[in-house]
């Protein structure tokens, strides 16, 4: 079997061999599936693992837009329509100064499983910009956006391809991407998802994917007898997911007690109750200011400079930043420390090596595809009400995630639960969000 692995790894090392996160995501893939397609006879010998690492199109754009000292800067736009077997396209767009092809390559192929899992009809696929958002002014982000979306608009549309928001995407960029885009096609549609309350966004959608992820991890916890209440919980990022798993985990009876951004992170033993998130959601979405503000507030909190905050104590870990902030030997420290219970709330927060080490320790471990899917779910949702030209209820769609949620956590069972009553999650979800999309795949042809 690790022959045949390696085999299947070393083609996609030929074509994408300067791409290490897009192969860091297919191994993780190809490690659970491969030994599944080998029994199937349906998948066997129709290199449909070969096809679905290949994107069906890549498409790269300049981005030139003028700052507030009349400066023209220059960026690099992309969107990778990874998977249409299911759907059509779906995924964020990331405006973050990191972003390649390589990141976004393994975001989109990310995404087609776990679209698949959502049970909703939607392809793969993710896109964004090297642009950094940070200190720019309003002004200057409103004249990105709609450089970015004069090119973007052609390759898009509510039955094609429907972005939505990730890294350095949030409302307020949402707002003037729509706009170019109505003002260009001369069509009101829900092109795009996240969008405001007034013109066409669904309730729940700025919490879904935090509170997706703490959904799972509480179904994760009860198959052991077990809850979130009571537990110690560390939170990383201190953006869009991390907020709402913090607000979620705090509901539940837990207690969150460190948030981080890139500079470091916050760690307040007393936890973050309603008022301490509220000042933090101001800071980081009105002000946009830094986290290490937090302490001037509370100055019984601590700050860490540079670090991640996976030393501190706890019984769950919630990584909801970004890609690798927990490596191997975080892990170790997270399991030694006593932590039972891992959700990832951002896209492959944790190294192969840490993920390897949360399974040798036989704890629960959840692979953002699985956990973090309520987002996507939650803007499938966004994209049926707006075809239906009506808005549900907090509570319709909230209780909508919960039920997504509960069936994602149920597909994983299926297929990720051993003889000796572990569930392993990875395992599990890359298979159910394979099977959908390589049945698709297989009815219609080699295309
Ligand atoms: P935001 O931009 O709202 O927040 C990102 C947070 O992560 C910020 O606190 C940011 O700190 C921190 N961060 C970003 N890059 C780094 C880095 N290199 N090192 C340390 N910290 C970093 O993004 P979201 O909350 O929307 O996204 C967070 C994660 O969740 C991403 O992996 C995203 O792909 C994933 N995700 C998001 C979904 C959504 O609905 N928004 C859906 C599913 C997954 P700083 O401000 O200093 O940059």
């Amino acid at each position: 079997m690790e022959s045949k692995i390696k085999d299947f790894m070393n083609k996609v090392k030929i074509r994408n061999g300067h791409e290490p996160e897009f192969l860091q995501a297919v191994l993780e893939v190809a490690e659970t599936v491969i030994p599944y397609i080998i029994t199937k006879d349906i998948y066997f010998g129709k290199n449909i693992l070969l096809r679905m690492v290949e994107p069906e199109r890549a498409i790269t754009f300049r981005v030139p837009w003028v700052d507030d000292k009349g400066v023209v800067q220059v960026n690099r736009g992309y969107r990778i329509q990874m998977n249409s077997a299911i759907g059509p396209y779906k995924g964020g767009l990331r405006f973050h100064p990191t972003v390649n092809m390589s990141i976004l390559k393994f975001l989109a192929f990310e995404q087609v499983f776990k679209n698949s899992l959502t049970t909703l009809p939607m392809g793969g696929g993710k896109g964004g910009a090297d642009f950094d958002p940070k200190r720019k002014s309003d002004n200057e982000i409103m004249r990105f956006c709609q450089s970015f979306m004069s090119e973007l608009y052609r390759h898009i549309g509510q039955n094609t391809d429907i972005p939505a928001g990730d890294i350095g995407v949030g409302g307020r960029e949402i707002g003037f991407l729509y706009g170019v885009y109505k003002k260009l096609r001369n069509e009101f549609t829900g092109v795009l998802t996240g969008k405001g309350m007034s013109w066409g966004g669904s309730l729940i959608r700025p919490e879904a994917t935090g509170y997706g992820t703490v959904y799972f991890a509480e179904s994760m916890l009860n198959t052991n007898k077990d809850t979130v209440k009571g537990k110690t919980i560390l939170v990383s990022g201190s953006g869009n997911v991390a907020q709402f798993a913090t607000e979620k985990a705090t509901q539940l009876g837990g207690k969150v007690v460190t948030m981080s951004d890139s500079s470091g992170y916050i760690f307040d033993p007393a936890g973050f109750d309603v008022d301490k998130l509220a000042f933090i959601m101001e800071l980081k979405n009105i002000r946009r200011g830094r986290i290490s503000e937090y302490i001037e507030k509370y100055p019984s909190a601590k700050f860490v400079k540079g670090q991640t905050p996976w030393s501190e104590k706890c019984d769950m870990a919630l990584p909801c930043a970004t890609q690798n902030e927990l490596n191997e030997d975080d892990a170790k420290t997270l399991i030694s420390n006593g932590c039972i219970c891992v959700s990832e709330g951002a896209n492959m927060p944790s190294t192969h090596g840490a993920i390897a080490n949360f399974h040798k320790a036989k704890i629960l471990f959840a692979p953002g595809k699985a956990s973090n899917a309520g987002g996507v779910a939650t803007s499938g949702l966004e994209m049926s009400q707006n075809s239906l030209r009506l808005n549900w209820t907090r509570e319709e769609v909230d209780n909508k995630l919960k039920q997504i949620m509960a069936d994602i956590h149920d597909s994983c069972i299926k297929y990720g639960k051993d003889e000796n009553g572990y569930i392993d999650y990875v395992k599990g979800a890359n298979i159910a969000g394979f099977v959908k999309v390589a049945d698709a795949m297989l009815a219609q042809g080699v295309v």
